[in-house]
């Protein structure tokens, strides 16, 4: 809690002791911890912001060198190879972007009511192009209905699960996206037949730069921040992320959204009418 009058920060923890009857308020003051976090989150903000620049430049020259007809032909591999770190950087900047935004409690877009089931049909397209094998994602949507929330941060949820789903899975897995809604709510899967992941480390995961295998990982190009930023969009959504996975077996990844935030389509067209 932050005391508008003097500026501090406040933590309070209701604790019980030994009987029922007694409890104890505890008040701490915590207000340098979140002025090193904010700190720590501006930092990072503005150090990838200011990494984009030249990057852009970098880039620029070697896809310059790339189509230079006169090149010695012994330069391709590093230039090849350093076009490909140059990806990597920019999509490590990008989601040090993303993730810091979400961090900050900015909002870069009003919530609408979101049609998850198109959106899922349309990333396992993307997903299935740019596939290097040709394999299938199925797609069972159960339900219809729209979720109260911001597009793009749904759309970075869905489509960072789903790329780690065909990353992690080798040449014959498959793969399968699944909309459903419920009693308790709505949810959204992706469930794969890949490499799985060990018990012990599922609930590090969504920790920033957290990889099982740190080196399988970085040779498939992602940022190693996909999960900590599905984690902070679904915490904006009041919604959690379920992981189940055996190694050599496969994972599936649920997030279960509030009943709150389920508009049934009738209603959702009613409402952006
Ligand atoms: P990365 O860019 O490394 O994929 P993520 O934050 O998306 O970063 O994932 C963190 C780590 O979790 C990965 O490095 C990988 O070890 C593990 N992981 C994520 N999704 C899967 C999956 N579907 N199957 C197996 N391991 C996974």
């Amino acid at each position: 809690v932050q005391d508008l009058e003097t500026d501090r920060w406040l933590a309070f923890n209701l604790v019980r002791t030994g009987t029922a009857e007694r409890q104890l308020l505890m008040v701490r003051d915590v207000s340098q911890e979140q002025q090193l976090q904010s700190m720590r989150k501006d930092f990072v903000a503005n150090a990838s912001h200011e990494l984009r620049s030249p990057l852009t430049v970098i880039s620029g020259y070697l896809d310059a060198l790339a189509d230079d007809q006169e090149l010695d032909p012994a330069w391709n591999t590093p230039v090849l190879e350093m076009r490909r770190q140059a990806d990597r950087m920019r999509t490590i900047i990008k989601d040090l972007l993303e993730l810091s935004k979400l961090e900050s409690g900015e909002h870069t877009q009003e919530e609408s009511a979101v049609d998850m089931a198109g959106m899922l049909a349309l990333l396992r397209k993307e997903v299935m192009a740019l596939d290097e094998r040709p394999r299938n994602v199925r797609l069972n949507l159960e339900s219809d209905a729209l979720l109260k929330g911001i597009e793009s941060e749904l759309h970075s949820v869905a489509s960072n699960l789903i790329t780690n789903a065909v990353k992690y899975t080798p040449t014959e897995g498959e793969m399968e996206l699944r909309w459903w809604v419920d009693d308790s709510g709505a949810h959204l899967s992706v469930r794969d037949t890949g490499v799985g992941i060990a018990e012990e480390h599922i609930p590090r995961l969504t920790e920033r730069f957290y990889r099982v295998d740190p080196g399988r990982a970085r040779s498939m190009g992602g940022s190693g921040l996909g999960l900590a930023i599905v984690k902070h969009a679904l915490q904006r959504h009041d919604a959690t992320l379920e992981i189940k996975s055996k190694e050599g077996v496969g994972s599936t990844f649920t997030c279960h959204f509030p009943r709150t935030r389920v508009i049934p389509r009738s209603a959702g067209v009613l409402a952006t009418a």
